[in-house]
């Protein structure tokens, strides 16, 4: 079962792909969570990826078909769920092309609620693992229960590149949706302005 998770910035959509992972068994793939440790190498790839992620811009859909192309490779035989991925009808396009993606996830969330979580949001930068002060508090205030590194606020998440990743969602990333619905994939559409536990038990009823 290959699956793909769309939601706007701050929807929790990293939160429910990680439970889905666990529960269904699948490679968990974050396009972002890729991205964030490319820029955390500080390699030459990784300060260009800045430029563009710290101004809430997409990365080229060469680039990022590119990356997600070595990920099937690399899990391939295995089931994949695609969080961020894709963001535009190229990338959808790209992906029906290699492979055979049997539902979509759709996490909706109002703009207003996505400004109010995401001034919230905080992530380890050593295992990404996400949290959020109001939703999801660590154990002990700025610290990771993993590791215990000391949380950081994203680049992207300052106000202006929020507005920019919602420009962004609504005018590609939203028509994505439109396109497996063509292309005859099923979409199971969730609310996500409800509690964590409630957003996964309707995904799991959703994908029985
Ligand atoms: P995310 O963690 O999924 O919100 O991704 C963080 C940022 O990485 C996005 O705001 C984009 O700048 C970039 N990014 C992640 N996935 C993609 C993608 N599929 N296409 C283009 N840019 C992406």
């Amino acid at each position: 079962m290959n699956l793909v998770i769309i939601g706007p910035p701050g929807s929790g959509k990293g939160t429910q792909a990680e439970r889905i992972a666990e529960h269904y068994q699948l490679k968990h793939f974050s396009t972002g969570d890729t991205f964030r440790a490319a820029m955390a190498s500080n390699s030459e790839l990784g300060n260009q990826l800045k430029i563009i992620i710290d101004k809430g811009g997409l990365v080229p859909d060469e680039l990022v078909n590119e990356v997600i192309k070595d990920a099937i490779e690399k899990y391939e035989g295995e089931g994949l769920l695609f969080d961020g991925y894709p963001r535009t009808q190229a990338q959808a396009a790209f992906l029906q092309s290699i492979l055979t993606v049997d539902g979509v996830i759709s996490v909706s969330v109002s703009d207003e609620e996505v400004v109010k979580r995401i001034s919230s949001r905080y992530f380890c930068p050593q295992c990404s693992k996400a949290y959020n002060t109001v939703t999801l508090p660590p154990k002990q205030a700025g610290k990771c229960d993993v590791d215990g590194a000391r949380l950081q606020q994203r680049g992207d998440d300052k106000p202006e590149a929020v507005q920019q990743r919602l420009v962004e969602y609504h005018a590609k990333t939203e028509p994505i949706i439109r396109f497996y619905e063509k292309a005859g994939v099923k979409i199971h559409s969730i609310s996500g302005e409800q509690p964590i536990d409630d957003v996964f038990e309707d995904i799991k009823q959703a994908l029985g």
